[in-house]
């Protein structure tokens, strides 16, 4: 009996493919009731989210979201991912016995073009056609038996986002037949022979199937790819019929381009005629009506800059409440620490190295929930494509596009999560110049840095002078981002900019969950980031600077000499002309690795030097901080200085791993780190000399 049981329990795989923002996150954390795990796909940095299914006592099913994609054309890495894997490539994920397509149906052609390729790879699968409310709310009544008549494939209606249709789906994923799906389109008379002489090839050289090969010919003959110089023989020979198949089909009068493209998109055509029943009587649907303010030329301007505005107001205004709890609690910490500990060097590392380094930045957590929230509000509501649209035409005197937009909006929060959104931009060399220009937008991790230079700047500062000075420092990083787009563009990647083809999605009513769990999972990763990387670091930085031991009376000559000291010393007379000491030489290089170690250093440093057993806060550290000759470091124009300084330095390690992963190589995030550098080192150079020039301080 019981081996029964077990025999009939089985795991079963099943991938959720769709278009972005067809609701495929939704349905999967419906379908699982959020038991998942999330990860990347070895070697590229698209995430791979696999959650759990179980039907009780009988089988288990493994859920794989893959990364939202409008076609299988292989033109990004996501595409390239979702590909792979439900052609079975992969050898890191098993291949999906069944695809679950989710597909929007207020959009049903261009979600179609998708599914339909996806039936052409011949795997089993089933529609879930999602976003129904919002169809009928359109006015498009959909006649899903019909639709699963012509498509040969289950269709299931849903509104995902309010769990309709979700049990059914459960159901017939449990019970779908497992056969593969056949393509129900048809080429032009004419391409189909000539297509079907390279699968025939493709079949043999890459020994593929025959669907796989079907699907893989199309993609080839539309590719304009430059090829390596050394191709095997059996590839040769593919290239060799690839031309002549482009050269039968044109001498034919067909297109080889777009012919393929075409076809398949008559026969959507001829299928939503039959399905889609248009409610003529619904007037302009609300998402029109509303995207003529939003997009206007003048109203949409004044929302795009308000909300601008209220997004920096809060971030600035509401998140330092927070902030100062936060603040005092690992004050209080500090102390505590000090009260049980004996005096000593175990005890300095635990306060000065760790709590001040680890808690200098967990303070400003609340900042980056506040962006987070914002930003997760603006995608979730379809408004971030409108700024995009609004955008482009700013972004075109730069020769990017409005697409560039959304990573660069992004960055401000963070580049990594930016410079993966560069991942929608189809032209390769747009997308390149966008991941480099992307860390110059002021990320939360120079806030910071920004507020302690500023303190020292202004002690007492109001909140408008704070945010005042903050936003110049934004507008310097977004002008200094633009001009380096206008000099990549006419230099190393002299291209025309395609112009902006992208769909304004229909406006939607924020999903709470979905923006929670965005935060949740970007301050995780935050605090990961505090909890690992910075803790090491302040204590390696600490060590750097309590060692060698010297023993003088004097704390600053102990530091002098020691190990980060010495480092400092010889930086100095390349950083003096800036106005730098060799203590700030010790930030600087420390702060190479994340900009906000700056803050925590700076924190160690001058805490040495401080009274003993008493932090004192770091402003006033700075400001009775002094040369050998008895002048003041921290004059005002070398707070500026620095501010300029870490607008333009990259010093980012993260980012420098991202950048490295998504352009494959070191080339670019080597060349990204010297010109930023170079910039930071010139524009400070500029201000520190240009303002001693004219008599300032
Ligand atoms: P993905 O990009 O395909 O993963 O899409 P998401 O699952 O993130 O969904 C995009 C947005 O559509 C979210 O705001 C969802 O709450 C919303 N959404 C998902 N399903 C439905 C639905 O059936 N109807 C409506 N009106 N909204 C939905
Ligand atoms: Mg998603």
């Amino acid at each position: 009996m019981t081996q029964n049981i077990l025999l009939e329990k089985k795991t079963l795989w099943v991938a959720l493919a769709g278009n972005p923002n067809s609701g495929k996150t939704t349905v999967f954390n419906a379908l699982t009731n959020l038991r998942q795990k999330v990860g990347n796909y070895p070697g590229v940095t698209v995430e791979k989210k696999i959650g759990r299914m179980v039907f009780v006592g009988k089988t288990v099913v493994n859920i794989l979201d893959l990364p939202g994609t409008y076609s299988l054309a292989v033109r990004s890495p996501d595409e390239e991912v979702a590909r792979d894997v439900l052609l079975g490539n992969r050898s890191d994920t098993p291949r999906p016995d069944l695809v679950v397509c989710v597909v929007d149906a207020s959009n049903l052609e261009r979600n179609l073009y998708l599914a339909s390729q996806i039936q052409d790879l011949g795997v089993p699968i089933v529609v879930a056609l999602n976003m129904m409310d919002t169809a009928l709310r359109q006015g498009k009544e959909i006649n899903r038996a019909r639709l699963q008549e012509v498509l040969g494939v289950p269709v299931v209606a849903t509104v995902a986002s309010r769990e309709q249709g979700i049990e059914k789906l459960k159901q017939v994923i449990a019970g779908a037949p497992r056969v593969s799906s056949v393509r129900s389109w048809r080429l032009p008379s004419g391409m189909e022979e000539e297509i079907e002489k390279l699968v025939d090839v493709l079949g043999q050289e890459r020994s593929l199937s025959r669907t796989a090969a079907f699907s893989e010919a199309l993609i080839l003959m539309t590719k304009e790819e430059v090829l390596p110089k050394q191709l095997s023989l059996g590839e040769q020979r593919i290239q060799e019929y690839i031309h002549l198949i482009r050269k039968n089909l044109s001498a034919a009068g067909i297109n080889w381009r777009s012919a393929a493209i075409e076809a398949r998109y008559n026969w959507i055509q001829n299928i939503l005629k039959d399905v889609i029943h248009k409610n003529t009587e619904t007037r302009i649907s609300f998402t029109d009506r509303l995207d003529n303010i939003l997009t206007h030329k003048v109203w949409g301007w004044i929302f795009f800059v308000g909300l601008m505005s209220l997004m920096f107001f809060t971030i600035f205004s509401v998140a330092t409440y927070p902030m100062n709890w936060i603040g005092q609690a690992f004050a209080h910490l500090s102390d505590a620490v000090k009260n049980v500990m004996p005096t000593g060097d175990f005890r300095d590392l635990i306060t000065d190295g760790v709590i001040a380094g680890v808690g200098g930045i967990v303070i400003f957590l609340p900042q980056i929930l506040i962006l987070f929230f914002f930003i997760g509000l603006l995608q979730d509501t379809g408004y971030m494509a409108r700024a995009a649209f609004i955008m482009d035409r700013v972004m075109s005197k730069a020769g990017l596009h409005g697409k560039s937009f959304i990573p660069l909006l992004s960055s401000f929060a963070c580049a990594i999560p930016g410079i993966m959104a560069t991942r929608s931009i189809e032209s390769s060399k747009d997308r390149l110049v966008t991941i480099l220009i992307a860390p110059l937008m002021s990320c939360s991790a120079r806030l910071p840095v920004y507020t302690v230079l500023i303190a020292t700047l202004i002690p007492g500062a109001s909140a408008y002078q704070k945010a005042g000075i903050i936003l110049s420092m934004y507008a310097l990083g977004v002008v200094g981002a633009f001009g380096v787009a206008v000099i990549l563009k006419k230099t190393l990647f002299k291209r025309q900019t395609p112009v902006l083809i992208m769909e304004l999605p229909p406006y939607r009513w924020p999903s709470f969950k979905s923006v929670v769990l965005q935060m949740r999972e970007r301050s995780f990763l935050f605090l990961k980031k505090a909890g690992t990387v910075i803790f090491a670091l302040s204590i390696i930085l600490w060590a750097l600077m309590a060692y060698p031991k010297h023993d003088s009376a004097h704390p600053t000559e102990n530091l002098r000499n020691s190990f980060a000291g010495m480092a400092g010393r010889t930086l100095e007379p390349i950083i003096k002309p800036l106005g730098y000491d060799w203590r700030i030489g010790i930030g600087l290089i420390g702060s190479f690795t994340a900009r906000e170690v700056f803050v925590s250093t700076m924190n160690i440093v001058f805490n040495v030097e401080g009274p003993k057993d008493e932090t004192q806060p770091l402003r006033e550290a700075f400001a009775r901080a002094r040369w050998p000759d008895g002048k003041r470091l921290f004059t005002p124009l070398v707070c500026v200085s620095l501010m300029v300084f870490y607008v333009f330095a990259m010093q980012c390690m993260s980012t420098v791993a991202v950048v490295r992963r998504e352009t494959n190589g070191w080339r670019w995030p080597i060349f990204q780190i010297v010109y930023m550098t170079t910039l930071a080192y010139l524009m400070s150079f500029l201000v520190f000399q240009g303002g001693r020039l004219l008599g300032w301080q």
